[in-house]
């Protein structure tokens, strides 16, 4: 394969979950910007109107159907739209996330951070608790499941988790479950790749750092926020949106081909410890 179709998704037909904003959104744009039939699920009607307009006026290929990830018999029936329209279905990004609910990035400070009052163990609700995991978790185990429903007989595949850096560092500020069901997803990704191997069908995590999205309410457009993040940030600057469209780039198309069961992170060193 000649390498300028290495990374080449023309015509691929593809399905993002959360993909009318931040990083669902990048996804969308870097595929079918690419030439992929991309179709954006989401459950906020009005930004998906918004986003999969504007991206049609653009002269891209894309759809745009409303629904909640925790509404398993609609995602369901949004993948058999979705084949049913791009007549192929080749990528999936399994992406839709929420923070953890009140008390995420509030109004703590330093010390205070792990334990800042909704946040504390002892005072963690098992409704905050469910609704991360059945949104993060759950949602995810659904959209793989839909998604090797239709990928498994025709033997070939792309699935695309969105985790976090949060699946194996904690981060106080982030709450428990947040991490837990990152940390779920990523090893629900691993065994998912291994059933799937023999299908043709890679299944890999894109773990991101610090990006500037609305997740949180959009907290991350502060650039006070932003520029504090930074100085923790061994490139430091935080990412933005279009600094993951190649990775998703690469893990959608052929260029990837051999690799599966992988979680990336992308974080600009954040991980790799204090630099400075
Ligand atoms: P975002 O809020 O900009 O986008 C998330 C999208 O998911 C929104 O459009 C939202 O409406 C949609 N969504 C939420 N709940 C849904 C549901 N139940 N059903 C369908 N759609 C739903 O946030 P983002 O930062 O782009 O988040 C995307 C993913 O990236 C999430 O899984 C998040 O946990 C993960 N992530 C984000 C960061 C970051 O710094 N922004 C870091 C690590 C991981």
């Amino acid at each position: 394969m000649k390498s300028e179709q290495l990374f080449s998704v023309e015509g691929y037909g593809v399905v993002v979950t959360g993909g009318a904003s931040g990083l669902g959104l990048a996804f969308t744009e870097a595929l079918a910007e690419n030439g992929a039939r991309v179709t954006m699920l989401d459950v906020d009607a009005p930004g998906l109107t918004l986003e999969s307009q504007r991206l049609q006026q653009l002269g891209y290929q894309v759809r745009a159907e409303t629904l909640d990830v925790r509404d398993h018999a609609t995602l369901e029936r949004a993948f058999d739209a979705a084949l049913a329209a791009h007549g192929r279905l080749d990528v999936v990004f399994a992406n839709a996330g929420v923070d953890s609910g009140p008390g995420f990035m509030g109004d703590w400070t330093g010390s205070q951070q792990s334990r800042n009052a909704e946040g504390a163990l002892c005072n963690y609700t098992d409704q905050r608790w469910q609704r991360v995991i059945d949104i993060n978790l759950t949602g995810i185990f659904a959209t793989l499941r839909a998604a090797a429903r239709i990928m498994k007989p025709q033997r070939s595949g792309r699935l695309i988790l969105t985790t976090s850096v949060a699946a194996y560092q904690c981060e106080p500020a982030i709450g428990s479950a947040y991490m837990a069901a990152k940390a779920g997803a990523a090893h629900l990704m691993r065994c998912v790749a291994q059933e799937l191997a023999a299908y043709n069908i890679t299944v890999n995590a894109i773990a991101p750092g610090f990006f500037v999205t609305n997740i949180g309410g959009g907290h991350a457009k502060n650039p006070a926020l932003q520029a504090a993040m930074g100085k923790n940030i061994p490139m430091h600057r935080v990412g933005f949106p279009e600094d993951i469209k190649g990775l998703a780039l690469f893990l959608a198309s052929p260029a990837s081909a051999y690799l599966t069961g992988q979680q990336i992170s992308i974080d600009g060193g954040w991980t790799l410890g204090a630099a400075d």
